[in-house]
């Protein structure tokens, strides 16, 4: 069956994701996106899902529509290089940039749980579904939260598992201590910018003595937040043992800012600057900041 081609052609941009050039396609078009989905073969209700796996014949048809290469189609889905990867990209848009979104334009990069400002342009994202009681992260939290972004995806990209595990562990503790009731990697992909940027920035904060960190939380513990660092030393025991002494010694010295500390709000922890790499890797922790 020869299907008919859209009036209009609409040319990707770089790094765009399927779905959002398929609704440019329609809008282009001055048709719904659900009837050109219709026209090709395609329920409408599965858009989301294109953008992760496109069948080859699903890609012939779009490509014969929009008049577009099949291999162009197919380069617009998402594709992950590992499994962690592919875990950490979020399968709903969760963030956009404010000024590439306004013209319909939707980013694979978007879907990565370490992305924090946009690629082309350069904005800040922001959640797809902001919430209007959140209150606005300090510039200290917010640049601590790009720094642990970024190391969270030189550690993807690098498959570095040590790495990987101590960034998440970081997320673990920040996720106790905002009281997020889900998964790390739920909190990474939320729509609540003060889960998301304290979970970014706790990954910074764990790079320097990651148990004194683990410590603190522990010094205020709820029985989720005694989770959280259960299920974060789970193969680790020792490390908790360690966790527990120092919590012992500090247990009149915890500040009550160990929220703000993670998010770097007022900490006195200006050690962890932008500087700041993956080379501190030693476990031995003391009682002394
Ligand atoms: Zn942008």
């Amino acid at each position: 069956m020869t299907l008919r081609p859209l009036p209009k052609i609409v040319v990707p941009v770089a790094d765009e994701l399927l779905s959002g050039w398929l609704a440019r396609l329609a809008t282009f078009n001055h048709c719904d996106l659900v009837d050109l989905l219709a026209h090709v073969g395609i329920d409408g209700r599965y858009v989301d899902v294109l953008d992760f796996g496109l069948e080859e014949s699903a890609a012939e048809r779009i490509a014969a529509v929009a008049r577009a290469d099949f291999e162009l189609v197919q380069s617009l889905t998402i594709s992950a290089a590992t499994p962690l990867e592919a875990e950490m990209t979020a399968q709903f848009p969760f963030q956009k940039c404010p000024v590439c979104s306004v013209h319909g334009v939707a980013l694979k990069h978007w879907r990565r749980v370490w992305s924090f400002d946009c690629l082309i342009c350069g904005t800040q994202l922001i959640p797809n579904m902001p919430r209007p009681d959140v209150i606005s992260p300090s510039t200290k939290a917010l640049r601590r939260a790009r720094i642990g972004a970024r190391l969270l995806e030189a550690a993807v990209k690098d498959n570095n598992v040590r790495q990987i595990h101590r960034a998440m562990r970081g997320v673990a503790f920040a996720v106790a201590v905002t009281r997020f009731r889900g998964s790390s990697i739920a909190a990474l992909q939320g729509f609540n910018p003060e889960v998301r940027i304290t979970c970014l920035a706790a990954i910074c904060a764990v790079q320097k003595k990651p148990l004194l960190k683990a410590a603190q939380i522990k010094a205020k513990v709820d029985d989720f937040a005694k989770a959280s660092l259960l299920k974060a030393y789970s193969k680790e025991p020792h490390l908790l043992a360690a966790v527990g002494g120092i919590a012992n010694r500090r247990s009149q010295g915890v500040s009550s800012a160990d929220r703000a500390q993670f998010a770097g709000q007022g900490a006195p922890d200006s050690h962890n600057s932008s500087q700041q790499t993956w080379k501190s890797t030693g476990q031995r922790e003391d009682s002394h900041n």
